[in-house]
């Protein structure tokens, strides 16, 4: 990876954590998950209207550190108008670019390779997959907490 492109990632990250975007409670949302990576201490809220099929709106509340702040932020925008059928597959290849076997594997995924160095930090893959997981709860199994742990 050039210098360019590492200090690019970093300031995507820095920016979405600053500045979270779908930073919101959706009230009477149709999905709701917890999730809780208590290794870090990150705790947050997704909330998910799905409609026909597709995810309509999309927003998250909830403490946690820069990587899984920016984290859900990028997921949010990524996944707003993507069906559920594509939300699982770019879980997927999300899930492969920071802790498959061999990196990028499933394709580029646009932003959120922004993420793509936590790869090499273990205990950060915990926080940046954390919305992941947390999401795919919300829009599988509603109600439920996802756990890193
Ligand atoms: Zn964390």
């Amino acid at each position: 990876m050039t210098v360019d492109l590492r200090s690019l990632y970093q300031e995507i990250i820095v920016d979405h954590n600053r500045r979270p975007r779908n930073f919101r409670e959706i009230p009477g949302a149709d999905r709701t998950a917890n999730g809780d990576n208590p290794l870090c201490g990150d705790r947050l809220t997704v909330y998910v209207n799905v409609r026909g099929g597709m995810i309509r709106d999309i927003g998250f509340t909830g403490n946690g550190c820069a990587i899984s702040t920016a984290s859900a932020s990028l997921m949010t925008e990524a996944l707003l108008g993507k069906t559920e059928q594509e939300a699982a597959a770019l879980f997927e290849k999300f899930h492969d670019m920071v802790a498959g076997p061999e990196r990028g594997a499933g394709g580029s995924i646009g932003k959120l390779e922004a993420l793509a160095g936590v790869r090499e930090f273990p205990v950060r893959v915990k926080c940046a997959t954390l919305p992941w997981h947390t999401v795919r709860t919300a829009l599988n199994t509603p109600g439920r907490t996802a756990s890193t742990e």
